[in-house]
């Protein structure tokens, strides 16, 4: 039984890694952050390229012009404020610099090391890859050298008439007039603005194993030719190490690379190739020798220890290349106040670390930790007022809004609404499709692909009208007017003592809330017929059907109410949603919900046999019972708790779609369809420079850059088609399409365009034709 369930959850979701998200500063489609006036650009804005360095920092100054008013351009005292402050003379704070140049506004530039340090220290002869190739820059600053040694000096020579001061920025304070950088000598300078533009200037990632502090282990590499006849192990898999294990044995040394997956997966193609080249070169005098999956567990004076699959080996090492990248500067955003994304404060790393001592408490958030526990409790307390709960009661023995009134019985329009605004239900839902409506139309302006365009204006109109007006306005309304058949009437919304206009208009929601997302039309007293062909016909014939065409977002991202806000409301907040193995395993909750559902489903039909029998009382029970006092049951703590209390309670922390991903029953019965489905996201593997921005982006926890990377068909079934992944992709990998399951052959591609980069690609083309023409 363990075995079947085991495989049963690796087919449905564990089969597939969780991935990985890196803490960086937050900041929005312009590079501001929260602190007004400062922008990150470069390398810690998401994306490591040099082209999208360069852009970002002049699209920061762009923004700055754009926004405030008309700039000085006046010299600068340290009394006065300059228009912007730059940190950092990189790719990007050198092209913020020249656009401050070109904008007219007073400028000052603080490096810590010297200009293009980073770039000064790729090793010699490194080739350049100026990925996209069709992409241009904004500003003056370009970049089209193809070795390391042409970028500085074309670099510099665009540059050479911007003066670069040596300081190290240590914090950015806000004051009364403005902002203040201050630097590590204790110097202030005063900004209007400020661009951060330091790059991944933290620490060194670490190994965590022993002797990874000896002489010979270094973790960049300035001259391969020093190593020339010497032994070296080169740890990673990424462009560094590539590069590092290339130039080495160029250079003569007998290199061993090492890297603890079994394929390289985020380098470039060509350094692959070139080292699986090296690899097998055999009339090489020193051929590359690439051991993987291997992991390293000790780093001594003349070896390093590796374990492998089948135990444990030594290379032969007296130089050690541990090139496993670079933590950003996190210290100076929390100095700076500048919101990171998901920082929680420093977390210890395991328990035994967490058991250890108490001193650990002082470096969580306790700021961020408090305001949502704050907005938990608010949402609980909506939840408890609109659904029965502890704060319904009080209201309405207070007589406290909106109870106390009593509204009118005619049948005009003005009365039939007042009826209806004498629920508390009526308040939240106005208010959530009022969300949903600013929030599409905000969402719609800041993504600008037909594709949201198209999935936003669907979501806004299905939530406003089916799920809205003809609930509260449009049903009563027809009703009380003698405007709809009795017949039908009786048949869908039955006569009710305690509904407002007579009958149970609310169940309208079930014409696009299946069952088991939506149980109340299927678990009635004695079964109301029409309503359970309407959702048989819903959950088992027209949503699979559905799925199998466009996949699970077809509902989920397309019709279903809790979409619609995350899409909307919850669109800023979709990087918040957790990643990693074991978030995936809550991923399950959902499958025992949904088994509850079809349990009580069995229940409910077998009390309808036999009523009053104990099969009807364990239904009654189950759905509505209090078990020690309290209310246990699956209304409550499935529909009440999960999906309002928790669901929304976490939305600005967790992401919109923390109840749609774990816990929702409905969700979980689609994720077996979806393995059945013939959608996918498609991937242009050549084009991926594995920056994660996709997988940052799911609001489902999916690793999409894992399937990118390999350029597999993405085939999760957490997927609701958001878009996201498509749309951000700074390279335009990815697309919408259907394979056939069983050969994985592509069947289509979807017309309706998602990604902005293949928009904008387009775009440059025509253009380009135009222009030949
Ligand atoms: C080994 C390697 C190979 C790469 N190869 C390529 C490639 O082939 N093609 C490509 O497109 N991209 C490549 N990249 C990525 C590219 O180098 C970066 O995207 C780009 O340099 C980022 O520019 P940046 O301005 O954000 O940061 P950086 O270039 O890192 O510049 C940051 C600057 O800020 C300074 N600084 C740091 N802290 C402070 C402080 N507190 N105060 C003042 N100054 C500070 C630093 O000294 C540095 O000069 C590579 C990166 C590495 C590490
Ligand atoms: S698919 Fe696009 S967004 Fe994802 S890692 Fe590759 S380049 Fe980055
Ligand atoms: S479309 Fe992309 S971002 Fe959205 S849920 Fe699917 S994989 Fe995640």
């Amino acid at each position: 039984m363990l075995g079947f369930v085991k495989q049963y959850v690796d087919w449905l979701h564990l089969q597939w890694p969780g991935g990985e998200v890196e803490t960086l500063p937050r900041v929005n489609d312009d590079f501001r952050t929260n602190v007004d006036g400062v922008y990150v650009v470069g390398d810690l804005a998401g994306v490591p390229l040099l082209k999208f360095s360069v852009d970002g920092g002049a699209r920061a100054i762009q923004d700055i012009v754009d926004n405030q008013e008309v700039p000085s351009g006046e010299s600068n005292s340290e009394q006065d404020p300059y228009d912007v402050v730059v940190l950092g003379a990189g790719a990007s704070g050198m092209a913020a610099a020249r656009e401050a140049k070109t904008q007219g506004l007073s400028f000052c530039v603080l490096e810590a090391r010297r200009r293009f340090a980073t770039i000064h220290d790729f090793q010699k002869g490194k080739p350049i890859y100026t990925y996209p190739n069709d992409m241009a820059p904004a500003g003056d600053l370009q970049v089209s050298a193809t070795v390391k040694e042409e970028l500085i000096d074309e670099l510099e020579a665009q540059t050479d008439d911007i003066p670069v001061r040596h300081a190290e920025a240590h914090r950015i304070d806000e004051t009364a007039d403005g902002l203040e950088v201050v630097t590590n000598e204790g110097d202030c300078i005063s900004a209007r603005n400020v661009v951060v533009a330091i790059g991944r200037s933290g620490n060194f990632r670490s190994l965590d194993v022993p002797g990874e502090d000896k002489d010979h282990v270094h973790h960049r590499l300035y001259d391969p030719t020093r190593c020339e006849g010497h032994d070296v192990v080169v740890i990673g898999g990424g462009d560094s190490a590539m590069e590092a294990a290339t130039a080495l044995t160029e250079a003569g040394a007998a290199v061993t690379l090492s890297y603890r997956r079994d394929e390289f997966v985020r380098p470039k193609p060509e350094n692959v190739e070139r080292v699986h080249e090296l690899a097998n070169d055999p009339e090489g005098d020193n051929p590359l020798e690439i051991l993987k999956p291997t992991d390293v567990e000790e780093i001594r004076d003349d070896s390093v220890r590796l374990s492998t699959e089948d135990g444990q080996t030594g290379v032969k090492a007296d130089q050690v290349f541990a090139m496993i990248g670079r933590e950003a500067p996190l210290d100076f955003f929390r100095r700076s106040g500048i919101e990171l994304r998901n920082d929680w404060g420093t977390v210890p790393d395991s328990l035994t670390e967490a058991m250890s001592g108490l001193s650990w408490l002082t470096d969580l958030r306790w700021d961020r930790i408090g305001a949502f526990a704050t907005f938990f409790l608010f949402m609980a307390a909506v939840y408890s007022w609109k659904d029965g709960g502890v704060v319904r009661r009080l209201a309405k023995a207070a007589e406290v809004f909106p109870f106390g009134w009593s509204p009118g019985t005619g049948t005009g329009l003005g009365e039939i609404l007042l009826g209806s605004m004498s629920k508390p239900s009526f308040y939240y839902t106005l208010a959530y499709s009022a969300i949903v409506v600013i929030f599409g139309i905000k969402r719609i302006r800041r993504r600008k692909t037909p594709y949201i365009k198209m999935q936003t204006m669907t979501l806004m109109a299905i939530q406003v009208l089916p799920l809205f007006l003809l609930p509260e306005i449009v049903l009563p309304w027809l009703g009380k007017n003698g405007l709809l058949p009795t017949g039908f009437l009786n048949a869908l919304f039955p006569t009710s003592e305690y509904a407002v206009h007579g009958r149970q208009y609310w169940r309208a929601y079930g014409f696009i809330l299946a069952w088991p997302l939506m149980v109340y039309n299927v678990f009635t007293q004695d079964p109301l017929w029409w309503w359970l062909a309407i959702c048989f016909v819903q959950t088992f014939v027209l949503i699979p059907g559905m799925i199998y065409f466009w996949g699970k977002g077809a509902y989920c991202g397309w019709i279903c109410s809790c979409g619609a806000l995350a899409e909307t409301l919850g669109d800023q907040h979709r990087d918040k949603m957790p990643h990693g193995d074991g978030w995936n395993k809550l991923n399950l909750a959902g499958q025992v919900i949904m088994v509850l559902a079809f349990a009580l489903l069995f229940l409910r039909i077998g009390g309808w046999i036999w009523p009053g029998s104990w099969v009807d009382a364990a239904f009654q029970a189950g759905m509505r019972g209090e078990w020690f006092g309290l209310k246990l049951n699956y209304s409550w703590l499935v529909d009440v708790v999960l999906a309002g209390m928790v669901g929304y309670g976490v939305y600005f922390w967790l992401s919109g779609r923390f109840w749609c991903r774990f816990f929702c029953p409905l969700a979980a019965l689609m994720h077996i369809y979806a393995r059945f489905s013939r959608f996918r996201i498609l991937a242009d593997k050549k084009k991926c420079i594995s920056c994660n921005v996709c997988t940052s982006v799911c609001h489902q926890g999916i690793d999409v850059m894992h399937f990118a990377q390999q350029g597999k068909p993405m085939e999760d079934p957490e997927c609701v088609r958001c878009s996201a992944c498509v749309q951000s992709c700074p390279t335009g990998v990815l697309e919408f399409g259907q394979v056939q399951p069983n050969t994985g052959e592509v069947i289509s591609r979807d017309t309706l365009e998602a990604s902005l980069t293949r928009i904008q690609e387009e775009h440059a083309e025509e253009n380009g034709q135009a222009a030949s023409a």
